[in-house]
């Protein structure tokens, strides 16, 4: 099978996947760009681009969810073959991909980010690993922390079992 067979997930486009290290002294300007009280604070330094494929401009990904409203998020942008010099605070998309409750899909880019929304793109990473391991779909689920969560409505699967 070619690359492109194997690349090919139905017509859904792919993410950009561009990968790159966030630098030590970027790891701390992410904890600093926003004062934010969230009890639990992780930076990402396992970079890679969330933007679809063949996009314009800078590559981007997420170094730390911020706990806010409206929700906002720290970005680190980079050049090719350039390590990310600044980490960003942008506004989050505001797309949501329209599902019923429980299916809806936030976008988890920027907003005015190029390309499709983050619901409608396919990283061939994490689907190779969760053809193989399909428990651990939730790991693939961004979920913004507690507190600026607005639909607090319990999932069917968190009722006990009886
Ligand atoms: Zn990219
Ligand atoms: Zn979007």
């Amino acid at each position: 099978m070619g690359l492109t067979g194997l690349l090919r997930q139905g017509s859904r486009p792919l993410i950009c996947g561009a990968v790159q290290l966030l630098p030590p002294a970027l790891v701390l300007d992410a904890l600093t760009a926003a004062l934010v009280d969230d009890d639990e604070i992780e930076v990402t330094t396992d970079l890679h681009c969330e933007i679809e494929q063949d996009h314009v401009g800078l590559h981007a990904a997420a170094v730390r969810l911020l706990n806010n409203s409206p929700p906002r998020t720290v970005w680190t942008q980079w050049v090719d073959w350039r390590d990310p010099e600044v980490v960003v605070v942008l506004p989050d998309c505001p797309e949501v991909n329209g599902g019923p409750p429980g299916k809806d899909d936030r976008c988890t880019l920027f907003a005015s980010h190029p390309g499709t929304c983050s619901f409608d793109l396919v990283d061939p990473e994490h689907e190779e690993f969760l053809a193989a391991n399909p428990a651990y779909r939730h790991l693939f689920e961004r979920e913004r922390p507690q507190g600026a969560v607005t639909d607090l409505r319990p999932r069917p699967e968190d009722s006990p079992a009886d």
